[in-house]
């Protein structure tokens, strides 16, 4: 099967007096020297947006689809009108599709001639995605967002699940660029509008005015812009209805990672969460010195392999808006990644090779080594409790027993209730009714601190190898960790810290020896049980039982393994998107691969074919 998603290049532009021109469409991005005037006339006034937002609804959100995010003028424009015009409490989501991105540099001149929108062209700048295929979520403000979908304009359209109220079409000269405009486009288009959408254009070609009424819209010709004779105006049938997004009460179970970055989803979506923690924060596998904020590239484009690599460019993006680094909760300076085997040697390599991990997060060093330049570590507890902090999220101490109708069973006896719940409890989820079927495994894992010799005290980045080793946190390092499926006992032993040096002596000698080689100090330890899925993805979702029955209201995220501090940023704001009737910011197969349902309805199919195999005997 071809993928939807193949590695991406950036736009080649050459410039044409401060116009951007894209030499093989022959077409700039947008009238010379007229670019916003331009855009308000057949964009924003072509969908009627002033009025539109100004009628919102208290809680009411807009949705604007665009085909061709080129400079994102269209897009800044369209939230600055919004925080202008709109209600406090609406929310605007821009969900665009780019095949050929600008360079970030290119992006920054064409944005630097509009001194008016300079502090909107900063947040996108400062969050525009490499060039990697698929969705990326960017926040431009508290109540604004946009999904930038890296790709060709059918596949990425194929990918979203719609809701879309107003579409901007502005993919370059029609005859030069047909990828843009055709029929399968369309139809896309059209399956994606809510009742009553309406699209904008700045052309009229009689082969687009045809296509969009074959998919169903309703055209009309308007007066064009600047020396262009028209532009277009359409509406999809129905009536139009505004969209509401939820707002209300929630329930987190657990207070590690996953509940953390969850709990503050939501409260950044205006819910009331409460939070109930059996221990402390962060005192499951979360609970580590240090962690390191990483991922394994790899050269497929499979939905687990740009799960991992999605889910990591998203916490980077949501740690620099949270300011980690100012806050003294971690650095993101770099990961150094060791090619220790011959397994890393291949496959790092060749996810470069492949176009996938561009050079700009994936930076090859020399032969051994490779550095993912945006990565880095922090410190997991204090992170939690930054994200708890929160006027909305009250978090409370109390030991979970299951669900109740709405909420959560308590083992005291309270019963807490809640609009909706989500179980973020690792392996103990399989204790609540209707989970027993969770295909969890508990991997021990043990991590050995040690502490800082005059070598290694300034150490600045994180370095992975088969096992991690994180710089200086008060004096102390983290040489992480074993890797135990069979063994339960909770207690940490010297034989894993011996493991751990082994595997760092080995790996990096010349660390080690600095950290004082067969005389290494280890001062602590620590263990955590990791929460492993069966296919090593996360379950984060809709809560569903062994018959195949979801249960309203009821979510689960969990089984993020080692990789917590990675992925928890983007499944909370999938569920918090989801429980708010937002649009999300998961594509259609990455959404299906982490939903707890993939089990379930794997399982019927098995089923079926042994039934149909065994009818055939
Ligand atoms: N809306 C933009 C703005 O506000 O700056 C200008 C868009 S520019 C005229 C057209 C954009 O469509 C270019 O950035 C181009 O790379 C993109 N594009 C062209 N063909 C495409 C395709 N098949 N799929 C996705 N994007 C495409």
């Amino acid at each position: 099967m071809v993928s939807d998603f193949k590695p991406i290049e950036h736009a080649q532009v050459q410039w044409q007096a401060g116009t951007p021109v894209a030499p093989e469409f022959d077409d700039g991005y947008f009238s010379h020297g007229q670019g916003p005037a331009e855009s308000q006339a057949v964009f924003i006034h072509g969908n009627r947006l002033p009025e539109r937002f100004a009628a919102l609804p208290e809680h009411g959100l807009f949705v604007i689809g665009e085909t061709g995010f080129g400079t994102g003028l269209n897009m800044l424009l369209t939230a600055r009108l919004f925080t202008e015009t709109a209600p406090k409490s609406a929310r605007l989501h821009v969900v665009s599709v780019e095949k050929y991105p600008l360079k970030p540099a290119d992006l920054n001149t064409a944005l630097s001639q509009w001194p008016e929108l300079a502090a909107w062209s900063r947040t996108l700048l400062s969050q525009y995605p490499p060039a990697v295929p698929g969705f990326h979520r960017i926040r431009l403000a508290e109540r604004i967002d946009l999904t930038l979908m890296l790709g060709e304009a059918e596949s990425m359209w194929r990918q979203h699940p719609g809701g879309i109220d107003a579409w901007f079409l502005d993919g370059f000269a029609p005859d030069r660029n047909p990828d843009m405009w055709n029929v399968d486009v369309f139809k896309r288009l059209a399956e994606k509008s809510r009742p009553g959408a309406t699209l904008a254009s700045f052309t009229v070609a009689g082969h687009v005015r045809r296509g969009l009424q074959a998919a169903g819209f309703s055209l009309e010709r308007k007066p064009g812009f600047g020396h262009k004779r028209h532009r277009l105006e359409g509406v999809w049938p129905g009536p139009h209805s505004a969209q509401m997004f939820h707002r209300g009460t929630a329930l987190v179970a657990g207070a590690g990672l996953a509940g953390a970055t969850t709990a503050r989803a939501l409260a950044e979506r205006g819910w009331q969460v409460t939070v109930i923690e059996r221990k402390a924060i962060a005192s499951g596998a979360s609970g580590n010195r240090a962690g390191v904020v990483y991922t394994t590239p790899s050269a497929h484009a499979t939905a687990q392999n740009r799960y991992y690599q999605s889910s990591y460019l998203h916490a980077l993006r949501f740690l620099h808006r949270h300011e980690i680094e100012h806050l003294g909760i971690g650095r993101l300076n770099g990961v150094i990644q060791h090619l220790s085997d011959a397994h890393l040697q291949k496959k790092l390599p060749l996810a470069m090779d492949r176009g996938y991990w561009p050079e700009s997060i994936l930076k090859r060093l020399d032969h051994e080594r490779v550095e993912l330049t945006g990565g880095g570590y922090l410190q997991p507890a204090l992170w939690c409790r930054h994200l708890l902090d929160h006027p909305s999220i009250e978090v409370r101490n109390g030991d979970v027993l299951d669900w109740a109708e709405h909420g959560l069973k308590l083992m005291d006896g309270q019963v807490l209730q809640a609009d909706h719940t989500v179980a973020c409890v690792s392996g103990h989820a399989r204790a609540f009714t209707g989970l027993e079927w969770l295909p969890l495994k508990m991997i021990r894992g043990q991590v050995s601190y040690c502490a800082a010799t005059g070598q290694s005290t300034n150490w600045s980045q994180a370095e992975c190898h088969r096992g991690y080793l994180t710089p200086a946190i008060d004096g102390l390092h983290c040489i992480g960790a074993t890797f135990n499926l069979h063994e339960h006992d909770p207690g940490a032993n010297p034989a894993d810290d011996r493991t751990n040096l082994n595997q760092l002596k080995r790996n990096l000698p010349e660390r080690w020896d600095q950290l004082g080689g067969d005389a290494i100090a280890v001062t602590g330890r620590r263990v955590g049980f990791r929460c492993q899925s069966s296919d090593y993805l996360p379950l984060a979702g809709a809560m569903i039982d062994a018959d195949g029955q979801e249960h309203a209201g009821h979510w689960l995220n969990l089984a993020h393994g080692s990789r917590g501090i990675t992925g928890t940023p983007l499944c909370a704001e999938w569920i918090a998107d989801r429980i708010s009737g937002l649009p999300v910011s998961v594509d259609n197969e990455m959404q299906r691969a982490l939903e707890p349902k993939r089990f379930i309805e794997r399982q019927q199919r098995r089923r079926k074919q042994k039934k149909s195999g065994a009818s055939r005997n």
